[in-house]
This record gives structure tokens, sequence and C-alpha cells, in this order.
């Protein structure tokens, strides 16, 4: 006896044949969220999330009564069950209220969906650094927190954003109010690392048996100055200080605004390889609307420009601009239709990849506290037509998969936070390509 809900999958399954079965519970877990209910944890160690940037939950902490936020963990992988799911790495993003829970069986633990069991799920090992401290006394985890399933090392070095209040932030992010709550929750949460304590984490994570292969050097925007320095001056210095220390260890990546040539020059000679100016949502009139601050300091045209540009300073295939997929049918201002969402997301990764640039985005999950509030996702239509359009345009455009995001393909892609490279061909680990143009 099949729920309603696990029945609309299994249709959309056959309506969307090409695209492989792990990646429809993936998108829907992305956009619904998980529930914890009262599975308790599993026994010994795993990975717990550590709310690495933004909260990528649909209920605030003070809404979690059972604590969920503290034995979260930070990703799951699916595995097995009636749909023979391959290996795939989801990201955890809490709601009480989701039809998707977890539930401790004799044999480990498992997805339900409206109580059908959907597969087998493994939590993610616990990184040998996470139980460590620096000298200060801070937990290395909080400094250098790593995901998808130890690949990336997330460094977000300033955990606030300078676009401040309803008519700068963008309208979908809760950097600065998710920086509250985890303070209002006795959390430790650093609002500026400092250089030295991100170096004194890598080098506690370096000397411990360590799978990751990239980090990315990210946080707020910086619209005047952040410690006496301009946006690229501040995340720059990180990246010298890190290729200082450990030179080619990872892949560097940096998540900015959208600068101009010279300043990015500055990251690509700290040994940043990989650069990525999100652009969040194509459509001109919803970029005004839901980036206000990104539109007032810099403005679209400019921030499209400096993408296109980039491509002197990285090389075309290292910079990845991200988007949050599913933001454009957002209330009050998004597209009504999911025709119309597809139709413009498509123009802007037909501009991009027509130009050897390969953006790639992240589920969009409504956070409670930002702007726009808590509101139903985009329809899981929405996301199967995506992954379909980004597949064929980057195979129409002959693209590789992006660099620095692990392997690409059904059963091997550790990128949790949406199925693009889900939904690639299956590949080995694609190299970074910085010669090509950068000089
Ligand atoms: S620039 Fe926008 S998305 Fe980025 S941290 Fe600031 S408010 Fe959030």
């Amino acid at each position: 006896m099949r729920t309603a809900r696990l029945k609309m999958l299994q249709d959309a399954m056959q309506r969307f044949a090409g695209l492989p079965p792990e990646v429809f519970f993936k998108e829907d877990l992305l956009r619904l969220g998980l529930s914890l209910g009262s599975s308790g944890s599993p026994e010994g160690s795993y990975q717990k999330k550590s709310y690495f940037i933004f909260s990528f939950d649909r209920t605030p902490i003070r809404e979690m009564h059972q604590q969920e936020n503290l034995r979260a963990p930070e990703e799951i992988a699916l595995l097995g069950g009636p749909f023979g799911l391959r290996r795939t790495i989801v990201s955890v993003r809490l709601n009480p209220a989701s039809p998707y829970r977890l539930e401790q069986t004799s044999n480990g633990f498992a997805l339900l969906l409206e109580d059908e069991t959907v597969c087998r799920v493994e939590f993610p090992p616990e990184p040998p650094h996470y139980r460590k401290h620096l000298r200060n006394g801070k937990s290395a985890s909080e400094i250098a927190p790593t995901i998808e399933w130890g690949y990336l090392i997330y460094l977000t070095v300033f955990r606030r954003c300078q676009y401040v209040g309803s008519d700068q932030e963008c309208q979908f992010c809760d950097i600065n109010q998710n920086y509250e709550q985890q303070r209002a929750a006795g959390l430790p949460y650093t609002s500026v690392k400092s250089v030295e304590e991100i170096l004194e984490a890598l080098e506690i994570l370096a000397s411990t048996d360590t799978p990751t292969r990239a980090y990315t050097l990210t946080g707020g925007s910086v619209t005047s100055t952040l410690r006496g320095k301009s946006e690229a001056d501040f995340y720059a210095q990180y990246a010298a200080a890190i290729e200082k220390r450990f030179p080619g260890k990872w892949i560097g990546k940096a998540v900015v605004q959208a600068m101009p040539e010279e300043e990015l020059r500055k990251f690509r000679d700290a040994g940043i390889r990989i650069y990525h100016p999100n652009y969040e949502v194509w459509d001109e009139r919803l970029f005004a609307l839901l980036c206000p601050g990104k539109h007032r300091y810099i403005g679209r045209q400019k921030w499209m420009d400096r993408i296109l540009a980039a491509r002197e300073v990285f090389g075309a295939s290292c910079v990845i601009p991200n988007f949050v997929a599913g933001i454009e049918m957002a209330r009050p201002h998004g597209f009504d239709s999911v025709d119309d969402a597809i139709r413009s997301t498509a123009e802007g990764l037909e501009f991009f990849m027509s130009q050897g640039i390969t953006p790639r985005f992240t589920t969009w999950c409504p956070e409670p506290t930002s702007e726009l509030g808590s509101q139903e996702p985009a329809p899981l239509e929405y996301h199967l037509r995506l992954l379909e359009v980004y597949r064929d345009t980057m195979e129409k455009h002959r693209l590789d998969p992006p660099p620095g995001y692990g392997p690409s393909g059904a059963g091997q892609a550790v990128f949790s936070v949406s199925s693009f490279m889900d939904v690639l061909p299956l590949d080995v680990l694609p190299s970074v390509t910085t010669s090509e143009t950068a000089q």
C-alpha cells in the first residue's frame, strides 16, 4: 500500500525517466527537510550538523523541542531499500513536520516517507579533528568544519553579512539571523575567525587521516571594510596564509561578491583556484527584489559582466557562480508557473554555459527567519525539470562537470545541497585547469 506522496514520486519517476531515481528523494528532502522524530542517535560517534554558514533549516532552533539541532547529522547517505538506491549524500535540513523522518531499526537507521520505508541511511563518520581544540579553547570543528562527506573544508571566516535589514539582505538568506540564534542557544559561533585560528584548526585537521580535498573561503559580504580591510583584502589574506603554510594541499575556492579583475587577481595571486560569484537568481526583476543589497551596491549588469571577465583571471571552467534553485518561485514576487520559472533559469544557464562558464546551484529551502519567511518551497516538478535542463545544456555545450566538487554521477557524487552533480555522467575527479587562461 503506497502512501500518496510515495505514489506521486513513483509517477514522477516514470515521467522523468531520464533522471536517476536517487535525485527524486534527494531534491524532495532538500526542499521539505527531515524530521529526526524520536529516533535517538546511533551508537558511537558521527558527524553532527555544524551550521557551517546559514541554518538551512525549515524550523528555527527555538522551536526544536527535542534539541534536534544538537543531534542532527551533517548529512545522511541514502542507500538500498525497495528502490535499490545507489549511495546518495544529502545535507540535513531540519523540519520536525516533514513527511520524511529517520527511524531506528534493528539494522541501523532507515528513511521513512509517511511511514513507508524508502531506504537505509548511514551517518557520516566524525572527522578526527572534531574532538580537538585550539589553544584558545575553541573547537576545531567550529573553526574548520567539513561537509560533502569529508571532501570540503568550509571556512566561513565572517559569519555575518554587512547587507543588513530588509532593504539590503538577500531575501532568502538567514546568515545574520542564524548567527543570532546560535548565540542565543548558547552555542560557540565565532563572528570573525582570525587567520591564526584558521591556520591552527587546519594544522590540527592536517595532522589527522583526512579525506579533505578542497576548502571554501566565504562569509558575508563586506560593503565598506572589515577589520580595516576591503572585502578582497579581507578574504584573500586567509588564502595567502593557508597557501603559504600548506602549499597546494587543497583546491582553494572563494565565495565572494562579483569583483573587478584587479581585485580578483589578489585571490588568484594568493592561491585561490576557483571563484564563486553567486548571482542567486537570473531574472532581472527578481534580482533587484530578492538581492536588494547586491542590486544597489553593484547592480545586475555589472555583476554579470564581472562574472564573464573573471574568466581571464581563473579560466572559464573555474568560474562557478551559484544560483538558489527554486527561489524564482518564492512568494510574493516569484513566478507563478513552473514553466515560466524554468524558462527564465534556462535562459541564464544558456547565457553562461554558451560562454564556457558552468553555474551550479543550491536547492532553496525556505528558512523561517529570512526576509521571505516560512513558506512553501518550489514544487518538486520544478527541481526535476531544472536538473534535466542543466544536464542537457551542459551536454549541448560539451562542458565537463565543474571542478572542486568531487566526483560526478549517481552513486558517486558527494555534493550534498543539490543533485546537480548526481545527474551528470559518471566521472573520475575533474581536474582544475587554471592554466587554460590564467596567466
Ligand atoms: S550577500 Fe546575500 S546571500 Fe550572501 S551572506 Fe549577504 S545576505 Fe546572505
